[in-house]
């Protein structure tokens, strides 16, 4: 029998077909992943990212850009961003990252345009993240 100490299941109502004589589903979640921030998608909230993977390219994590439309983006950039999808071919237009081309970062969860992801044949490529559509967020808050 598990001690558990305090009642994580108060936001999780048990299911009603859940027999009480079960042990608790969340009583082996590791501690360390549940205290880890997460990079939320500021639209749906599924997670992107975290903190540990911001890379900097070319000296600085965070950059601004404006696009060929006028619109000003203002990146972070990260080596890892699990929860994008990469989506259309590769693009060498418009070169923010010299020699770098890009392909659009889409939401995986619900679609929202959230970045780009950058590469070139020596490199092990970047997401380059608009901050402005992310939140930072523990898990269960
Ligand atoms: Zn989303």
């Amino acid at each position: 029998m598990r001690f558990v100490p305090v009642p994580i299941l108060a936001h999780h109502p048990r299911p009603a077909n859940t027999s009480p004589a079960e042990p608790a589903a969340t009583a082996d979640v590791d501690d360390d992943v549940r205290a880890e921030l997460s990079i939320l998608c500021a639209a749906c909230r599924a997670t992107i990212t975290s903190p540990q993977p911001r890379t900097a390219v070319n000296g600085s994590h965070d950059r601004r850009f404006v696009n060929p439309a006028g619109f000003t983006f203002h990146l972070g950039c990260f080596s890892a961003a699990i929860g994008c999808t990469i989506v259309g071919p590769d693009s060498l237009e418009y070169p923010w990252f010299p020699g770098f081309s890009w392909r659009y970062a889409m939401c995986g969860a619900c679609g929202c345009h959230l970045g780009w992801h950058f590469r070139k044949p020596d490199h092990a490529g970047f997401f380059g993240l608009i901050l402005d559509r992310l939140q930072q967020s523990a898990p269960d808050a």
